[in-house]
C-alpha cells in the first residue's frame, strides 16, 4: 500500500514537472508573440491603408475589388507558402444618392431626421414616400393592431437594444429582428414603408444600416425600409405622442443589381507534419458602405493576416497547415463563407480548428468556442497562459458567421471576444472609421489570436 502511494506521489511530481515545463515553454512563445505584435505589428498599418486609402468595401463595389487586390499583394510580400484567390459570385446593392427624411407636424412644418436605407431594401417611389406613422416595439404588437390600423402607414419599429445586458452582442440579438424582418412583417398588413430604430446603445445622430430580408414577399409587395438614428427615433416617438397624425417622409434611391464576380483572399503556411490538416484564421473583407469598415471587419482581416506574419517572424514552424481566409460578402449574403466551406468539403480538406475575429478591434477579453467533440478541458487549461495579458473569457458559445458553414463533428470553431461596450456605437454606421480603432487594442487582439492558433497547432 505504502509502495503504491509512493509511486502515485512520484508520478504526480513527474506530471506536474512536465506540465510546468510545457507551460513555461508556452509562456515564452506567447510572450514572444505579444512582443512581436506590440513592437513590430503590421495590422495597424494594413488597416490604415484599407480604411483610408480604399474605404468602404460593400460586396460588388470598387472598394471590395481594391481590397482583394491589396490584401493579396500584402500577403504575397510575406513570403508565405501559398497565396490565392477563391472566386465567388456576390450580390451587389447600391445606396444611390444620400437619403433624405423629415417629420411633418403640419403642412410645411418639418424637421429633418437622419435615416439610411437598410441593405437590400427597395427604393421609395420616385419623389419619396410620405405617410402617417404607427409605432410598435414588436411583431406581436403589429399583429394586434392589424391591417385596419396599419394599411397605408409607415411602421416605426422602436424597440431599443437592452442596455442592462453586459454582452452587447446579446442586446443586438434581441433587437435586430426588427431590422431584418420588419419590412416583410409590416407588408403583411398593408404598410407602405418601414423605419427602424438604429441598432445602437448610444444616443447620437448616426443611422446604422445592416442587412434586411423580404423573405418570400412578392415583388409588388416589397416596401422600402430605412434605419433612423437613436436621437431621431426618440424625437419621432416623442412627437408622435403629441401629434399622432404627423406624417413622415423619406426618400431613398437604392438598387439591387445582378450578382458580380468577387473573391475570398487566402494564404497559407504549409504544415510540417500534417500538411493536409487545416487551421483557419479569418475575418470578412467586405464592409457596409457608410463608414470605412475599420471595426467591422477590417480589424479582423488585418489581425488574421498578422497571425501568419507573426508566426513566421518568430520562427515558429507549424505542424498543421495554417490558413488565413479573408471572406467576401459576410454582411449581405455570406457567400464567401459558404463558398469556402463547400470547396473545403469538395476537396476533402480536413479542418481541425477555425478562429474568426468579427466583433471589432477593441481590447480582447477572450474567446468563445463552438464545439461538439474535442476537449474543452484542454482549452480551459490554457487560461493561465493568457492571465498576464488580461484575457479571461474562455466560454462555450458562438464563433463567427464566416466560419459557421464549416461546422462539422470534431471541428472546433472559435470567435475572438473583444470588449463589446463601444462596438455598437460604430457598427454599420458612418463613424465606423479608422480613428475609432486603437492601435494597442488591435494589436493585443492579434497577439491573443496568434497565441491561440499556436496552442491549437501544438496540442491538437
Ligand atoms: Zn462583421
Amino acid at each position: 500500500m505504502k509502495k503504491i502511494f509512493l509511486i502515485i506521489i512520484t508520478l504526480c511530481f513527474i506530471m506536474t514537472g512536465y506540465s510546468q515545463k510545457v507551460n513555461q515553454q508556452d509562456s515564452i512563445v506567447i510572450n514572444n508573440i505579444y512582443n512581436t505584435a506590440l513592437l513590430d505589428g503590421a495590422s495597424y498599418d494594413w488597416l490604415d491603408y484599407l480604411s483610408n486609402q480604399i474605404g468602404s468595401r460593400l460586396s460588388g463595389s470598387l472598394g471590395a475589388e481594391l481590397a482583394v487586390t491589396y490584401t493579396e499583394e500584402q500577403l504575397n510580400e510575406l513570403g508565405l507558402d501559398k497565396v490565392w484567390l477563391q472566386s465567388v459570385m456576390v450580390p451587389k446593392w447600391t445606396r444611390g444618392i444620400a437619403e433624405f427624411s423629415y417629420i411633418e407636424t403640419s403642412p410645411g412644418v418639418t424637421s429633418t431626421t437622419n435615416v439610411c436605407a437598410l441593405g437590400g431594401s427597395v427604393p421609395t417611389p420616385h419623389g419619396g414616400l410620405k405617410a402617417g406613422v404607427v409605432e410598435v416595439t414588436s411583431f406581436e404588437e403589429l399583429e394586434e393592431l392589424g391591417r385596419e390600423k396599419i394599411e397605408g402607414k409607415i411602421v416605426f419599429y422602436n424597440r431599443p437594444m437592452q442596455a442592462n445586458l453586459i454582452q452587447t452582442m446579446r442586446a443586438y440579438g434581441g433587437a435586430v429582428g426588427q431590422r431584418y424582418a420588419g419590412a416583410k412583417e409590416a407588408a403583411k398588413y398593408g404598410a407602405v414603408g418601414v423605419v427602424v430604430r438604429s441598432m445602437s446603445l448610444r444616443m447620437d445622430d448616426f443611422p446604422h444600416t445592416g442587412v434586411m430580408s423580404y423573405g418570400d414577399t412578392t415583388e409588388n409587395l416589397k416596401i422600402p425600409a430605412c434605419a433612423i438614428s437613436t436621437n431621431g427615433a426618440n424625437y419621432l416617438s416623442a412627437t408622435l405622442k403629441l401629434q399622432p397624425n404627423l406624417l413622415f417622409y423619406f426618400n431613398q434611391n437604392c438598387r439591387t443589381h445582378k450578382d458580380v464576380q468577387s473573391y475570398n483572399v487566402i494564404a497559407e503556411i504549409t504544415g510540417s507534419e500534417f500538411p493536409n490538416k487545416f487551421i483557419v484564421v479569418g475575418g470578412h473583407l467586405d464592409s457596409w458602405d457608410l463608414g470605412d469598415g475599420s471595426h467591422d471587419d477590417g480589424a479582423g482581416c488585418v489581425q488574421s493576416m498578422d497571425v501568419l506574419r507573426i508566426l513566421k517572424k518568430t520562427g515558429y514552424k507549424p505542424k498543421h497547415t495554417i490558413r488565413v481566409v479573408l471572406f467576401m460578402n459576410e454582411e449581405n449574403g455570406l457567400r464567401g463563407g459558404k463558398k469556402y466551406a463547400s470547396e473545403a468539403k469538395r476537396k476533402n480538406e480536413d479542418h481541425i480548428f477555425a478562429l474568426e475575429s468579427d466583433a471589432g478591434g477593441f481590447t480582447p477579453r477572450g474567446f468563445s468556442f463552438d464545439m461538439n467533440g474535442g476537449s474543452f478541458e484542454m482549452i480551459q487549461n490554457w487560461k493561465p497562459l493568457f492571465k498576464p495579458y488580461l484575457i479571461n473569457i474562455f466560454e462555450k458559445g458562438g464563433s463567427g458567421a464566416d466560419i459557421g458553414p464549416l461546422k462539422k463533428e470534431g471541428l472546433i470553431l472559435a470567435g475572438l471576444r473583444p470588449d463589446s461596450q463601444r462596438y455598437f456605437d460604430h457598427h454599420h454606421a458612418a463613424n465606423d472609421t479608422f480613428d475609432a480603432v486603437n492601435k494597442r487594442e488591435l494589436e493585443l487582439g492579434t497577439a491573443a489570436m496568434t497565441s491561440l492558433v499556436y496552442l491549437f497547432d501544438k496540442y491538437l
